[in-house]
């Protein structure tokens, strides 16, 4: 691991803007401070502590956040695991980056037990506590290495970080559309989750590599030989690997049959505008017969999360299959850096062989841009929020699980929520370590313990107070066995008189 002897390692990396003389200044403040805050600090490696928090600071970068993100990352851990105290970071860095260092060390102190059930829940609370989206991206950018140095902490503790990433992180940066960011995440924590799944797919891997490399090479040569004729300007063509935990993903959905995962390799076709993707892929289908039911139109109908792309799948002749992925520069950017491509993000430049990166954008008009990002993230944000919290609260249970609740809801649903079993025993509710009526409406962050009795029962009373569909089904279906069951006892009853 190389060490971070200065903060030009995190600046030249801010490559898709050009960093002002300010941004410089802010970035190398952070830098100063946060050394200072972590000095003598020791990572579970045996590397200083500070070295976490230049990675951070450099995946930041990476992902083409701004340098305010940037410096906050720098300074994330410096209140939680350094010697600084919140009014220093106030005084010295202002209220919106203490406002985003405040972020992420609360977002720390949730920790995922592995129960599946929960999973949504927490990562709806992710989104609540992060009501900016760039508190987000600093926890994403801190997770990233975190995993990155798992190798170096204890197995158990490896095993609940890595499933963690997987179920709430990847799927947040999956829902902010950084695709690329979701592959890092998993496959990071892929070998760790899933040790003995993580051995098959690499050895699945190797096997198949060589073949569809030959066959997409093939395809490439024969496409960029047709462009050209056809006088079609072709920014970037080149080809990917799937990330292996989604293909193991998709490999479950297929029942193991690798005959049907079409796109472990892609061949992606970067073109300057819509037009010429569409004419491209009128060629492609020209020269090649595609794969009947595989042919997606993402641009005229871009995915849930602003996706936007053509895929189809071709027969390549000799036996071969090979999906093709046809986009212009911004959709790319789009596809890769989601919500963080509007940074700053304009254009790819020429086909230059030197920037094969992920391209070079150019920088126009910091200010405007900037400005209308945020006011773009803000809404952006909100809208995120809006689905996920109509009218939601979250409580924990007292071992720190969340559970989402409708507005209202009552200890019987949180029951519920927990187990049906818990739900259907329910005799009496603590909330924050105070007995409440099992009735009474929960709040925010309450912390709620349900005592459960074997001879206690739902009874039709629970419905004037129970807001969840899982809790009012349940205790209808109690009641109304139990109603009838009386009615036949009944009958018995007069009958036998
Ligand atoms: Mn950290």
């Amino acid at each position: 691991m190389e060490s971070p002897s200065n903060p030009n390692a995190i600046i030249t990396l801010i490559d898709n803007y050009a960093p002002s003389e300010a941004d410089i200044a802010l970035i190398n403040k952070a830098y100063d401070f946060s050394e200072k805050a972590h000095e003598g600090q020791k990572r579970a490696s045996g590397e200083p502590y500070f070295n976490h928090v230049v990675a951070t600071a450099k995946n930041l970068a990476r992902y083409g956040m701004d340098a305010t993100t940037i410096a906050a990352g720098l300074l994330h851990d410096t209140i939680e695991d350094g010697k600084a105290t919140e009014s220093e970071i106030k005084e010295a860095f202002g209220d919106d980056i203490f406002f985003l260092v405040e972020g992420v060390t609360k977002l720390g102190k949730v920790k995922y037990r592995g129960r599946e059930r929960h999973a949504e829940s927490l990562r709806k609370f992710f989104v609540a506590m992060a009501s900016d989206f760039r508190v987000l991206m600093i926890k994403l950018a801190d997770r990233l290495h975190n995993l990155q140095t798992l190798e170096f902490v204890n197995p158990e503790k490896q095993r609940r970080i890595a499933l963690e990433s997987i179920e709430i992180y990847a799927p947040l940066a999956h829902r902010l559309g950084i695709g690329k960011l979701k592959g890092e995440l998993e496959d990071a924590a892929f070998p760790y989750a899933y040790p003995k799944e993580y051995a098959e797919i690499e050895t699945f891997l190797n096997e198949k590599k060589t073949v569809s490399e030959q066959n997409i090479s093939a395809v490439q040569s024969s496409l960029e030989r047709e462009l050209t004729r056809q006088h079609i300007h072709t920014i970037k063509m080149s080809h990917r690997i799937k990330h292996k935990y989604s293909l193991w993903k998709k490999l479950q959905r297929y029942k193991h049959d690798p005959d049907k995962i079409y796109d472990i390799m892609a061949l992606r076709v970067i073109l300057p505008n819509i037009e010429d993707c569409y004419r491209t892929l009128g060629l492609v289908h020209m020269l090649w017969k595609p794969v009947p039911d595989r042919i997606k139109d993402y641009i005229a109908l871009p995915k849930l999360n602003g996706y936007q792309s053509l895929h189809t799948t071709i027969f390549t002749g000799d036996g071969g299959i090979v999906e093709i992925q046809i986009r212009t520069p911004e959709m790319h950017g789009i596809a890769e850096y989601g919500i963080a491509s509007h940074f700053a993000y304009k254009e790819f430049e020429s086909n230059d062989k030197t920037n094969q990166k992920t391209g070079k954008y150019a920088w126009v008009d910091e200010f405007r841009e900037l400005s209308r990002i945020v006011n773009e993230s803000g809404q952006f944000m909100q809208n995120l929020r809006m689905d996920f919290f109509k009218d939601r609260i979250f409580v924990f249970t007292p071992k720190g699980d969340v559970i989402d609740l409708p507005d209202g809801a009552c200890p019987i649903d949180f029951g519920y929520a927990v187990h049906s079993d818990i739900g259907n025993h329910i005799s009496a509710a603590k909330v924050n370590g105070k007995m409440v009526p099992i009735t009474s409406s929960l709040h925010v962050n309450d912390i709620v313990e349900i005592v459960t009795k074997s001879d206690a029962h739902p009874t039709s009373k629970w419905l004037d107070c129970a807001k969840t569909t899982v809790a009012r089904k349940h205790i209808r279906t109690y009641v109304d066995d139990h109603s009838l069951l009386n009615k036949y006892i009944w009958n018995r009853f007069k009958s036998t008189k």
